[in-house]
């Protein structure tokens, strides 16, 4: 299982809600709002 950066919550990577390539890696979000604040945050960076 994967885990969600923002709630430390896990995925399951073979069907996630939502997942996004940042750095070359890929991160895998318990869902589509997750993967949002997740961007909003990189941005931010
Ligand atoms: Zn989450």
């Amino acid at each position: 299982m994967a885990q969600c950066p923002i709630c430390d919550g896990t995925v399951d990577e073979n069907n996630p809600p939502a997942q996004g390539q940042y750095g070359g890696e890929t991160q895998y979000f318990c869902s589509v709002e997750h993967r949002s604040e997740f961007e909003e945050r990189h941005v931010q960076d």
